[in-house]
């Protein structure tokens, strides 16, 4: 499962990389960047606070051939579609080299220098093209925790523990890190309200979620099968499933979430790989006595034994009051994200079992993450709006106000491992258009 490139000895010539939080050299995240404005977008490694141009390695020839004809091939379409469209194989062979030649001691540093770039300097963008994005729901602690905001005796419905449930997203609203968000309006029809009205919505929420990004898929009526499915991830980031409560609320009956999810949805801009992930996978909690056992086209041995991932979650609220007075960022939970139900590679089975074709560069959402610690939205932590937060700068808050920035960030840790984490994925909510 691990080899050189996961070794706690290894050190990077990037000297910001060594003991870096986030990018040591175990890691080297998969990323879409440009250095100025109206460049064209490049393929970039994250290592430490820089980011290293891959066609210029390309180019200075210091890709062994398959690897160089990956990149080639894939400097003609802005992300990450194709070169992660050709497998695992190539991934971790791409991820070997680059760690080769960011260590410590590696013969090509002088010519390596010029191909690194400040990542404070550079704009991230969204890593690969999403054809499509799909929405989970498979943290059963925010399912149960809001299914009791409506349903105190019986919060899980039915089918909850059988079925991954999930809706269609909206591929063309997912932005990067560092985009700002506009509040939407829409319809909104609170119990106290005897008609509906449009406007901005009160009620908005963010969602702590992590994304998984799709490699090579599959074709239309070909079912991925669970065995396989890990192969079909190229990796992971965080996910900000933005909510409007209210018009969730009015709209979702009875065909689900539509304006109230898809005027945005923030991604972390890293590609973090399922290599750097592999000291940090974790058995699949066992359900407890009496659940169901998932259905044959959702089970499989080796999956259960390692197909979790050990993930540190945490989620900041930064207001204006706390901006202005100068107080850190108020911390809204924290915790292990050991509450999903099923694995990503059950999500990605199940949503291919009828035939749907997934396909490089597709987007899926696990669902809001909530641990026994902290809550995964403001929906849960402030019980529908009725017990508001009161922040160290004298606000409260029942949902999130007009220049309020949400943070999430993710980090894996192991004895006996350096640590690696996901970045940022942080927004800024802006007022809404005038209606
Ligand atoms: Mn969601």
């Amino acid at each position: 499962m691990t080899d050189a490139t996961h070794d706690p000895k290894r050190r990077s010539f990037v000297a910001s990389a060594n003991g870096h939080p986030d990018f040591p050299i175990q890691n080297l995240p998969f990323g879409l960047f440009s250095t100025e404005e109206d460049e064209p977008e490049r393929l970039g490694i994250a290592i430490g606070d820089s980011i290293l141009d891959l066609e210029g390695v390309l180019e200075a020839g210091l890709f062994s051939e398959e690897v160089g004809d990956a990149i080639d091939d894939g400097s003609f379409i802005e992300g990450w579609n194709h070169v992660l469209s050709l497998g695992p194989a190539l991934r971790m062979a791409l991820r070997r080299e680059v760690s080769d030649l960011l260590a410590e001691g590696s013969a090509h540093r002088a010519a390596l220098q010029d191909l690194l770039h400040a990542a404070k300097d550079c704009t991230l963008h969204v890593p690969m093209q999403i054809g499509d994005y799909t929405d989970f729901y498979a943290g059963i602690r925010h399912a149960t925790n809001v299914g009791a905001l409506f349903r105190p005796d019986n919060p899980l419905l039915p089918n909850y523990k059988h079925v991954p449930i999930g809706y269609h997203g909206r591929a063309s609203s997912v932005v990067p890190s560092g985009t700002p968000l506009r509040r939407p309006n829409g319809q909104r029809k609170p119990a106290s309200e005897s008609e509906p009205s449009f406007g901005p919505s009160r009620n908005l929420d963010y969602e702590l979620e992590l994304g998984i990004w799709i490699g090579g898929g599959n074709a239309l009526g070909a079912p991925i099968r669970i065995g396989n499915a890990a192969d079909h991830i190229a990796g992971y980031c965080l996910l900000n499933d933005w909510s409007a409560r209210d018009i969730q609320g009015w709209e979702y009956q009875p065909l689900g979430p539509f304006l109230a999810k898809n005027f945005g949805t923030t991604v972390s801009p890293w590609i973090v790989t399922p290599e750097a992930l592999a000291p940090f996978r974790i058995p699949q909690p066992k359900r407890p006595e009496g659940d169901p056992k998932p259905m044959p086209y959702l089970w499989d041995e080796a999956d259960q034994a390692g197909g979790a991932l050990g993930l540190e979650l945490e989620v900041f609220l930064l207001t204006p009051g706390l901006r202005e007075k100068k107080l850190a960022p108020h911390r809204l939970s924290q915790g292990e994200a050991s509450g999903l139900y099923w694995t990503p590679a059950q999500l990605v089975a199940h949503h291919t079992c009828g035939g749907c074709n997934l396909r490089s560069g597709d987007l899926l959402g696990t669902g809001t993450i909530s641990t026994a610690e902290g809550f995964g939205s403001l929906l849960e932590i402030t019980r529908g709006g009725k017990q508001p937060l009161t922040l160290a700068s004298g606000e409260t808050r029942r949902f999130l106000e007009d220049g309020d920035e949400v943070l999430l960030t993710a980090r894996a840790r192991r004895e006996g491992f350096v640590g690696i984490g996901f970045g940022e994925c942080r927004g800024v909510i802006l007022p809404a258009v005038s209606s």
